[in-house]
């Protein structure tokens, strides 16, 4: 989900040690893009010292959440993939955003310029 992806962008920029203005602007313009009502469970986790976004490795059969290192029921993993609505972790409480795919490094053939385009839209 966009305010999901919004939520994790706000979580990165208010954990940063020290903010350079244009990141303090950031952090406002995303907090008044961003839902209120995912805000305040956002912020609720926040204060309590745990982080509110946390990201889902995929593993084999389904999905990981990084926040407690537990293992997705399949419905909110689904939620997930289909992206239909907000996932939240069931144990953690935590909003959850599939994690970015990492290309597997290309082991034997040297690294070629030509891009793969994504299929689909
Ligand atoms: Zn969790």
């Amino acid at each position: 989900m966009k305010e999901i992806e919004l939520l994790k962008e706000l979580q990165d920029l208010e954990l940063l040690a020290r903010k350079t203005a244009d990141q303090k602007a950031r952090i406002k313009a995303l907090r008044e893009d961003i839902p209120a009502p995912l805000l305040g469970h956002y912020d609720r986790l926040m204060k309590r010292g745990k982080k509110g976004v946390a990201l889902v490795r995929r593993v084999p059969g389904g999905g990981l959440c990084t926040g407690c290192r537990m293992r997705l029921p399949s419905g909110p993993f689904v939620t997930l993939l289909r992206d239909t609505d907000v996932a939240m972790c069931e144990n953690c409480s935590r909003y959850l955003l599939l994690a970015p795919e990492e290309e597997p490094e290309p082991s034997k053939k040297r690294r070629r310029a030509r891009k793969k385009t994504a299929s689909g839209e």
